[in-house]
């Protein structure tokens, strides 16, 4: 069979924003497989429980086959092996984010050689955008559909009604 070419796209996706779609949707063509995998980060206080995540990512991605939804809790390089993923799929939005790939990335390639991480450059209007945005709109009972895909957005409005 031939060798697919499998993406796992790490993060937190606390929600997932409009820039990470857009990564993904960038993505599709390079891959047979993305794997959009929402990582356990004990450092970083959540809003949104993990099954809500993966749920606002699976309705977004619904209508599209290659891309999956999954939750991990393991090194992200060891996690990947075990799906068999080639490729660790990454977006740089600015310098600061560089800085901070480049030592992810250079480590991972030591414990890893065969994964290669790809990076593609955020479009210049998401550039600004992240989750812990959201996260403060939502706190402070503002809208955030400007930054969250319109199916995202009503599901969130559905999570916080229930
Ligand atoms: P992490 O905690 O791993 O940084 P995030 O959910 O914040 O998790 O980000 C996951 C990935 O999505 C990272 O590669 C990040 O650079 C990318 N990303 C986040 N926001 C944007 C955006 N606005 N545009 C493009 N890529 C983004």
């Amino acid at each position: 069979m031939e060798h697919l070419k499998i993406a796992v796209f790490p993060g937190s996706f606390d929600p997932i924003t409009i820039g990470h779609e857009s990564i993904i949707l960038r993505a599709l063509p390079l891959f047979d497989e993305i794997i959009v995998a929402i990582g356990k980060n004990s450092d970083k206080r959540s809003l949104f429980s993990m099954e809500d995540r993966k749920l606002f990512i699976s309705e977004l991605f619904k209508g599209e086959k290659k891309v999956k939804v999954d939750t991990f809790d393991s090194l992200t390089v060891n996690y990947c092996k075990s799906l068999g993923a080639s490729y660790i799929l990454r977006g740089l939005r600015t310098s600061a984010d560089f800085e901070y790939e480049r030592m992810v990335a250079l480590a991972n390639k030591t414990l890893e050689p065969n994964l290669e991480t790809i990076f593609l450059l955020t479009d210049t209007k998401h550039s600004y955008i992240n989750s812990s945005l959201v996260r403060d709109i939502l706190h402070h009972g503002g809208n955030p559909s400007e930054f969250v895909p319109k199916t995202v957005c009503e599901l969130i409005i559905s999570t916080k009604e229930k």
